[in-house]
Order: C-alpha cells, then sequence, then structure tokens
C-alpha cells in the first residue's frame, strides 16, 4: 500500500513536473515574440541604404519577402518615450506618431503599451523555429516567416493594455477598452490592425487584435473608411497599377 502511495506521489510530480516546463517554455516563447526577454539593452541597428523608396509603405507578406538582412532606416529606441515592456526599436516617424497616440489615450484614461517593434530576420528566425516546435499545426496563420514579417519594416508594433496586465500578443486583449479604443482611434495617428477579425483568408493570418502598422495618416484614413485590411489597400493599388 504504501508502495503504491509513493508510486502515486511520483506519477504526479512528473505530470506536474512536465506541466510547468512545458508551460514555461511556451511562456518563454510567447515572451520572445512580444520580445520580453532578451535584449533589453539593444541599441537599435542602423539602416543600410534602402532599396524602398518609401519605407513605409512597403508590402510584405506570405508570399513578398523582404531583401535579405533589410533594416530600415532611422531605426530608434522607444525607451522613455512611450510605455514599453521591453526595449523597442522603430522608425523615427512611427515613434512620434504613438508617442501622440499614447498621450492622447491617456487623456482618456487609455492606458497603453508597446511590447515588440523592430525585429531582425534572426530575431524573427529563432521565434518561427520555436513556434514550431511548440505549436504544431497553428505556425502558418499565426508568426511570418522571417523576411515574411511586417516587424522587420520597424513600421509595425505589438500593443497591449493595462487592463490586461500589459500581457503581450494576447488574444484577450480582443474587447478591452484599450482595444476599443484603437479601433475608434489608431487610424488618426496613421495606425491600422494588419490581420482584422474574419480576414485571415486575405491576410493569410488569423485575427491579432494587438498588431498594429503605421502607414500614415492618409492611407490609414482609406484604410479605416473603406473597412478593408492592408493587404487589400496594397492589392487595390496593384490592381489599378499605382504602385
Ligand atoms: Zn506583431
Amino acid at each position: 500500500m504504501k508502495q503504491l502511495s509513493y508510486l502515486s506521489l511520483g506519477v504526479v510530480s512528473i505530470f506536474f513536473l512536465a506541466f510547468f516546463v512545458s508551460s514555461d517554455l511556451k511562456n518563454f516563447v510567447s515572451n520572445q515574440i512580444a520580445g520580453v526577454i532578451g535584449i533589453e539593452k539593444e541599441v537599435c541597428p542602423s539602416g543600410r541604404g534602402s532599396i524602398f523608396e518609401d519605407e513605409i509603405m512597403v508590402h510584405v507578406n506570405k508570399e513578398k519577402s523582404l531583401p535579405k538582412d533589410y533594416i530600415p532606416k532611422e531605426l530608434v529606441n522607444a525607451f522613455s518615450q512611450v510605455k514599453i515592456t521591453k526595449s523597442v526599436c522603430v522608425k523615427k516617424e512611427v515613434l512620434l506618431s504613438l508617442k501622440e497616440m499614447f498621450e492622447d489615450a491617456e487623456k482618456e484614461n487609455i492606458i497603453l503599451a508597446v511590447t515588440s517593434g523592430f525585429r531582425s530576420r534572426e530575431t524573427q528566425s529563432w521565434i518561427y523555429k520555436n513556434w514550431i516546435r511548440i505549436n504544431e499545426g497553428k505556425t502558418e496563420d499565426r508568426v511570418a516567416k522571417p523576411l515574411h514579417s511586417e516587424h522587420q519594416l520597424g513600421t509595425t508594433i505589438d500593443l497591449t493594455g493595462k487592463s490586461i496586465s500589459y500581457i503581450s500578443a494576447a488574444d484577450k486583449f480582443d474587447g478591452t477598452k484599450e482595444d476599443l479604443w484603437l479601433k475608434e482611434n489608431a487610424y488618426k495617428y496613421g495606425f491600422v490592425l494588419s490581420y482584422p477579425k474574419g480576414r485571415t483568408e486575405i491576410t493569410g493570418y488569423d485575427y491579432e487584435p494587438w498588431h498594429y502598422r503605421y502607414v500614415g495618416k492618409d492611407n490609414a484614413k482609406e484604410i479605416f473608411e473603406q473597412n478593408i485590411s492592408v493587404e487589400e489597400y496594397f492589392n487595390s493599388f496593384l490592381n489599378t497599377q499605382k504602385l
């Protein structure tokens, strides 16, 4: 009887150990995706000249990739400029609008934070590989392959809010007061949701309420008014051969 209890205790312990190890790993990768761990003292890399005349409106998706080792120009650290949960680099123009948006939101008691900004090809590659390892089958619609991520543009950020204790890249951000405020107001500052609800077939990605891309105020206004995704906006230009 005593042996049986020890055996049960052992089995239960192994079960809990396995559970915590796997959930720790999952949290670790999630945090990397949001950029919470690592590169705390990151100095933003310098862009080495660009093939893009306009680095704001660069079309990248599952099919369209960025040039190898693309680093946008004028990446600046958001530290002390806006609330962040780690070191975040974005293009200077993006930071200025972001700061304006956060300050206006705060006047309405909406407290936002950035959990991720620019990601190099190497960082994205690390995230992608680890995400594959622990989320088989779900990767393709959630995490972009290296050179296919909007985060490499330096124009794209992941946002969170006080009401969910600044958890990053969280599905539960959907419907929070910060989420609702952003959906009404982000476009006024040049930001749009890249992967809206119900557009997976068009964007290639699951709905991500936290993932915003800066496209400039005029483009954002059009995208908001037409109620379309960034992908559809690019496609409309391609179809009319304006780009
Ligand atoms: Zn994102």
